[in-house]
C-alpha cells in the first residue's frame, strides 16, 4: 500500500488515526497534531489528554530522548500531575514507588514514594529527569 499523501510514492508502513503514511508523511500528520494540542495549552492550564498521549508517543517510538531516568508514556500520559509550559517545552511530576523498605522503628513493610521532577524541551525532543522530593499527604499518588 501506498502512502495516503497526494503524489507521495513510499509505501505506507505507519498508521496514523487509521490511515497509513510513509514515515517522512507520518512525522508530518504527529507533529501538525501536536502543535495544535501544544498551541491549545494555555497558561494556568493542565494540558489536554490528547497532548499527554501525543508526548507519549513521542517517547514510546523513541522521537523524544529520555535521559538522566526512565519513564514511559504511559507513566506520563496516566500518572503525571502538576504540568507547568514554559516556552521551550514543559514540567511536571510524578509520584513513584522505588520499592518498599523496614522501618527500624516500624517492622511492618511500607510503601515508599518519592515524588520526580521531570523537563521537557520540545525542541530539543529531550525528556529529563531533574530532581526528586519527599511524597508529603498534598501530593497525588495515582
Ligand atoms: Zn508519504
Amino acid at each position: 500500500m501506498k502512502c495516503l499523501i497526494d503524489d507521495c510514492q513510499e509505501d505506507a508502513g505507519q498508521l496514523w488515526k487509521g490511515k497509513s503514511y510513509c514515515a517522512t508523511h507520518y512525522d508530518e500528520v504527529m507533529s501538525k497534531d501536536f502543535e495544535k494540542e501544544w498551541s491549545c495549552w494555555g497558561d494556568n492550564m493542565q494540558p489536554s489528554h490528547r497532548f499527554l498521549y501525543l508526548c507519549g508517543r513521542y517517547i514510546n517510538e523513541c522521537k523524544w530522548k529520555v535521559i538522566n531516568g526512565s519513564i514511559t508514556g504511559a507513566r506520563l500520559h496516566d500518572r503525571a500531575y502538576n504540568f507547568l509550559k514554559d516556552d521551550a517545552g514543559f514540567t511536571f511530576e510524578i509520584t513513584r514507588h522505588p520499592g518498599a523498605f523496614k522501618d527500624d522503628f516500624n517492622p511492618s513493610y511500607e510503601v515508599r514514594r518519592i515524588v520526580q521532577k521531570w523537563k521537557v524541551s520540545i525542541k530539543d525532543g529531550i525528556a529529563e529527569f531533574i530532581e526528586d522530593r519527599p511524597w508529603t499527604i498534598d501530593d497525588p499518588d495515582p
